[in-house]
């Protein structure tokens, strides 16, 4: 229990250095963005001016994900609690996740029950999917299949997301979650420690299971709303 409490605590002083820096930095983001979209569309650019304005809004875009990563990390968890419908947010999560998915080559299939309802709160809900399905998809180097099932197994709302990317060695899934591990380039290693979080917020279990060059499975389990 001391320990998870440790636990607790490193992660409210990382959400508030989060909330305050994410914070401060955005609006001026925002204002480049907007900088460089007008400039974008001036008819007297040279081809490689155009060319270097593309690069500099994608690598913006990418250091607005990161913050926007760290801004969910600082946002108090569980307020607004509903009824949701578990099955309607899978689906509208997959959706989202399409585009990325299809540059990166990879299949998305699903079995998804119909109208399983859960208590929690919807934007929280749809960043764990989010994180979860990213991840997924970033596994896969080479193309490959995402399978995301829903269910109701014995009276909860289970989703499974699978992949079969490059999986996680019994060292790598110990340490999956801890704030800030992460084995990516451009990782901010923060997507698994808010999801297991979030989960746990809303009552929720998970579970990893991960063989490597095989894939990685992971089972999220809400208790169902009548
Ligand atoms: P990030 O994606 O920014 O690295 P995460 O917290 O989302 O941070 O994930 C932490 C690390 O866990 C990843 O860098 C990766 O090494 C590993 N990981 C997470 N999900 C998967 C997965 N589906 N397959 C393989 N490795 C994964
Ligand atoms: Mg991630």
């Amino acid at each position: 229990i001391n320990e998870e409490m440790q636990h607790a605590e490193k992660l409210n002083i990382i959400s508030q250095l989060a909330a305050s820096v994410a914070h401060e930095v955005r609006n001026p983001m925002t204002s480049v963005n907007g900088f460089l979209q007008l400039m974008k569309d001036d008819d007297n650019l040279k081809d490689s001016q155009r060319h270097y304005i593309s690069i500099a809004l994608n690598e913006l875009n990418h250091a607005q994900s990161i913050i926007n990563d760290y801004l969910s990390l600082a946002k108090p968890s569980s307020e607004g609690l509903s009824t949701i419908n578990v099955s309607e947010e899978v689906e509208k999560t997959i959706e989202l996740m399409k585009s990325y998915s299809n540059i990166q080559n990879i299949h998305i299939e699903t079995e998804i029950e119909d109208d399983l309802y859960m208590k929690g709160n919807k934007g929280e809900v749809k960043q764990i999917l989010v994180n979860i399905m990213k991840n997924g998809i970033e596994a896969m180097d080479n193309g490959g299949t995402l399978k995301v099932q829903v269910f109701n197994k014995h009276g909860a709302a289970m989703i499974e997301i699978s992949d079969s990317g490059k999986g996680m060695t019994h060292t790598q899934l110990k340490k999956l979650g801890v704030p800030f591990y992460t084995t990516k380039e451009k990782g901010t290693g923060v997507g698994m420690t808010i999801t297991f979080q979030l989960v746990h917020a809303m009552k929720g279990k998970i579970d990893v299971e991960s063989e490597p060059g095989k894939g990685t499975s992971i089972r999220i389990k809400f208790p169902l709303a009548a």
